[in-house]
């Protein structure tokens, strides 16, 4: 994968193109996909552009979903599914070149990313014909969203210590704990739930992935407001919850090894995408130290300097990774993006001054970023983890 990329070493890097070349197909399917997005971002969806950002995945939630669902049909959503699953196909070049140009244009962030990009996948990997005709038809047409049910009070980055339980009655699983920490809950129609199906078993032993309806008696999802005052994720209770003994991926007690490879899903195509809208934070940064005269300090400018160079840094990474690389890539990529994006919200801090001392509680957009980078070092596998992950397979360091 890596020979396909050519790494220019000149060009400015406010150009719009990013120091990659790629093939002249490529670039006709950006040309399409610009195409598309200037044609369509318009109308009633013109003024959603930058809607549902980092920090603002409350926002218009309604108006964000008639988008995801226009893109649906326009067959812009399952991008990579393959073509028997009612997806694209597209290779993972391409995959990039969309999630780059949809980042480009301002679209608003999708409300089908848990679906479309981990349950969707790990359906199509492990589940049977039937949930596969179930499930992936209304994920890809943005009719049912998801949510992700793993964490729990006691168990986070230790996730083997998951104590919710399930046990069959009859043809229901029967569910009875409690999740946290579960993004978009509160508009989700199903959770995909890592529960204890064996009793008395432990860590990764006895868990199954159960598909799990929402809207029922026994589900109630309870929000938690964050830094930024908004409340994007959530606690869900699960008080004897149904659903049918079907609604299980792969077979009952082997839920660790299904969970598992949808954390190790491929995201590094939409990753790479999120990294157009880093240069935008990066460069509005720019125009904001000019403004505000800030761009005079020296230590300012070397910060800047600095953030610029790790981007350049995370993108080459990135994409020279993008096929898995080796099994500690996706830590090391981790670690960079979301450390950077942190630093850049300290920056943009530093750089208004005095004036980042007086918060509109509407928050304003540098004031977010500060704040909701604070959240990107935790999940996905907290920094802590990640350097564990490295230090240990990587170094061969004892655990
Ligand atoms: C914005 C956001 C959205 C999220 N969305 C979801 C979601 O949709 N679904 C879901 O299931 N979960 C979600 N999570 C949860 C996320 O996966 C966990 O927060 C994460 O795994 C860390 O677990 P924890 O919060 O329990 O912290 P803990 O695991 O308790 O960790 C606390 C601290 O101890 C450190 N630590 C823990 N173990 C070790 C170790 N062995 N060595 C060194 N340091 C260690 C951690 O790095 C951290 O600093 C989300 C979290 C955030 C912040």
């Amino acid at each position: 994968m890596l020979g396909r990329f050519t790494l220019r070493t000149k060009g400015r890097p406010d150009q719009e193109e990013a120091p990659v070349r790629f093939t002249p197909q490529d670039e006709d399917f950006r040309a399409d996909v610009r195409k598309w997005l200037e044609a369509n971002l318009t109308g009633e969806f013109a003024d959603l552009r930058g809607a549902g950002g980092v920090g603002r995945e409350h926002e218009r939630h309604a108006e964000r979903l008639a988008w995801n669902r226009h893109l649906a049909a326009a067959g812009w959503t399952g991008l990579g599914w393959p073509a028997e699953h009612g997806g694209r196909a597209a290779s993972l070049t391409q995959q990039v070149i969309f999630h780059e140009e949809y980042a480009r244009s301002g679209a608003p962030t999708r409300v089908s990313i848990v679906g479309e990009e981990l349950l969707g996948p790990t359906l199509i990997r492990f589940g049977t014909p039937e949930q596969q005709a179930r499930f992936l038809p209304p994920i890809k047409a943005v009719q049912e969203l998801w949510c992700q049910g793993y964490s729990e009070p006691g168990a986070g980055s230790d996730l083997a210590s998951v104590i919710t339980k399930a046990a069959l009655d009859r043809d229901t699983w029967v569910i009875t704990g409690q999740k946290i920490w579960t993004s978009l809950a509160h508009v989700a129609d199903w959770c995909f739930v890592l529960a204890r199906t064996e009793p008395g078993s432990s860590r990764g032993n006895g868990l199954s992935y159960l598909l799990v309806p929402m809207d029922q008696p026994g589900v109630t999802v309870r929000p938690i407001r964050q830094l930024t005052g908004t409340a994007e994720f959530n606690e869900v209770y699960f008080d004897e919850a149904r659903t049918d003994a079907a609604n299980v991926v792969g077979a009952p007690g082997d839920g660790w090894r299904i969970a598992k490879a949808t954390l190790a899903i491929e995201r590094g195509a939409a990753m790479l995408g999120q990294q157009v809208g880093f240069r935008r934070d990066l460069d509005d940064l720019i125009d904001l130290a000019r403004r505000t005269g800030a761009a005079g300090d020296p230590v300012i400018r070397d910060r800047l300097a600095r953030a610029w160079t790790g981007l350049a840094v995370i993108r080459a990474y990135g994409l020279a990774t993008l096929d898995g690389g080796n099994d500690t890539a996706a830590s090391i990529l981790k670690i960079l993006w979301s450390r950077w994006h942190r630093a850049l919200g300290e920056l943009a801090m530093d750089i208004l001054g005095a004036a980042s001392l007086t918060i509109d509680p509407q928050l304003d957009r540098w004031h977010r970023l500060f704040l909701f980078s604070r959240a990107e070092t935790i999940y996905g596998g907290s920094d802590e983890i990640q350097h564990e992950i490295i230090a240990h397979r990587a170094l061969g360091l004892p655990r």
